[in-house]
């Protein structure tokens, strides 16, 4: 963040933003805690920092904390209409909205994969007019002849190598490296979700989250990391919902990014045994749960991801081995991170470096930091509101939460440029969410080493 006075000169003297709505409160400015008043231009873009703004509307936010909204690049919101799914692109974004993110990653293991320009085009068209939220699109890296066509409109491609909903066993189990390489060409985001199958070993069928854990086992996760390390070529490459301190290690030492879930941090095997417990990969043992936590407020895990992934609560009490895997997530994960800043577990910096600034700088969206030219996509926190998670936090979920009963601290405000869309906690916004792609080039994109080295 620069000081304000060199801002006010650059700004007031070479180039007058026009202020279309001012936001007064306290921000995390060089490391404390400090009063800022944030000019937001009319193209929704913060264009002014200081002091004591003039020229606009001026919203006063009180005892409230000012943060960028975040940035969850893994969320599964199904169809964008409503449908037989629990969820679809009008609910999951206001979830996301109620919960502080401003811009959503959605994956593209649709019922059918979006692996075409056509299909790609489709849930766009869909779409518009739905999105409470921005939004990037994954496209599925499936067959390397289609890659430079969908880089044309997608916004980052994911790449499975374990089968998944949309995805079947003969697709995961296609050779990485031309698929890797087809990607690397284009300079656009992959996220890979990295567990091998030739290491499950679900027979007998596993009966609760310890049973799953050992059914897909943490070498699964390890061989597949070790595999993309060995195929992959110079790229913006990022593994997905990573659950073991030692691969946190491994990618860290390859300047690779990554994310990590709040379930994987927060919960483990011993959690709960019925299928609310049950998500890919799975829960690991407490001892492993509890060394990823001591590594993420130690500021080694540069992202972290709700992999939402919503399930109706019927579908959830079905016997373990035949309910879905999945927890939804996008809602809670940044209400749970606040309570530990309150708690004095995690600091404020870390929290809006792996939620904001690092997930948005991955994607090439300047989103996340409160700076000038920055989209003004911000939050207000009132930390005094800690209150417990209950079974639908927002109305809109399906009935359950694997966080049922634990704090968190939910956003009270959430603006999107000059328009409030959370107030007191309720949505209240239009449906102007946007598709987003990436802005900057691979180049100037600050390359993931540079990132991770700020991570930690
Ligand atoms: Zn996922």
């Amino acid at each position: 963040m620069p000081a304000r006075p060199r801002l006010r000169r650059k700004d007031g003297e070479t180039r007058p933003p026009t202020v279309e709505r001012i936001l007064a409160g306290r921000a995390l400015l060089r490391g404390k805690l400090q009063p800022i008043e944030i000019g937001v231009g009319e193209d929704g873009r913060i264009v002014r920092l200081g002091r004591s703004l003039t020229g606009a509307p001026r919203h006063d936010v009180g005892e409230g904390v000012i943060l960028p909204a975040g940035t969850d690049l893994h969320v599964h919101f199904r169809q964008p209409e409503p449908g037989p799914a629990a969820e679809d692109w009008n609910s999951g974004t206001v979830r996301a909205a109620l919960g502080g993110i401003g811009l959503v990653g959605e994956m593209p293991n649709a019922d059918l994969p979006v692996n075409t320009v056509d299909r790609l085009l489709d849930r766009q068209a869909r779409g518009r007019g739905r999105l409470a939220v921005d939004m990037l699109l994954f496209a599925a890296a499936m067959d390397p002849a289609r890659i430079s066509r969908l880089a044309e409109v997608c916004g980052a491609f994911k790449l499975y190598m374990s089968p998944t909903t949309g995805i079947s066993a003969e697709e995961a189990a296609r050779p990485i490296a031309p698929l890797l390489a087809a990607v690397a060409a284009t300079g656009m985001p992959l996220t890979v979700h990295a567990e091998d199958p030739r290491e499950f070993r679900d027979s007998p069928p596993a009966r609760d989250a310890v049973e799953w854990n050992r059914a897909r086992p943490p070498a699964s996760e390890e061989r597949a990391v070790d595999e993309l390390l060995a195929s992959a070529p110079p790229m913006r490459l990022h593994v997905a919902h990573v659950t073991l301190p030692s691969v946190v290690d491994r990618l860290r030492e390859a300047g690779v990014s990554f994310e990590v879930t709040p379930h994987h941090l927060l919960l483990s095997a011993k959690s709960g045994e019925d299928a609310r417990f049950k998500t890919n990969p799975p829960l690991r043992p407490d001892a492993i749960r509890a060394e990823l936590w001591r590594k993420y407020c130690a500021g080694e895990v540069p992202v972290v991801a709700s992999d939402h992934a919503p399930h109706h609560a019927s579908e959830k009490s079905e016997p373990f081995a035949k309910a879905p895997s999945g927890v939804p997530g996008v809602e809670t994960m940044m209400p749970l991170l606040l309570h530990h800043v309150r708690a004095g577990s995690v600091s404020l910096e870390l929290l809006q470096r792996t939620l904001c600034d690092l997930p948005a700088r991955w994607i090439g969206v300047p989103a996340g930091r409160i700076a000038v030219g920055h989209l003004a996509r911000l939050i207000v926190v009132d930390f005094r509101r800690d209150a417990k998670i209950s079974r639908r936090p927002s109305g809109h979920a399906e009935g359950w939460t694997p966080f049922d009963g634990v704090s968190a601290i939910f956003p009270q405000e959430h603006w999107r440029g000059s328009e409030r869309i959370v107030e007191g906690g309720e949505y209240v916004g239009r449906r102007v969410g946007e598709f987003v792609r990436p802005e900057y080039a691979p180049e100037a994109s600050s390359g993931l080493r540079p990132a991770l080295a700020d991570a930690g």
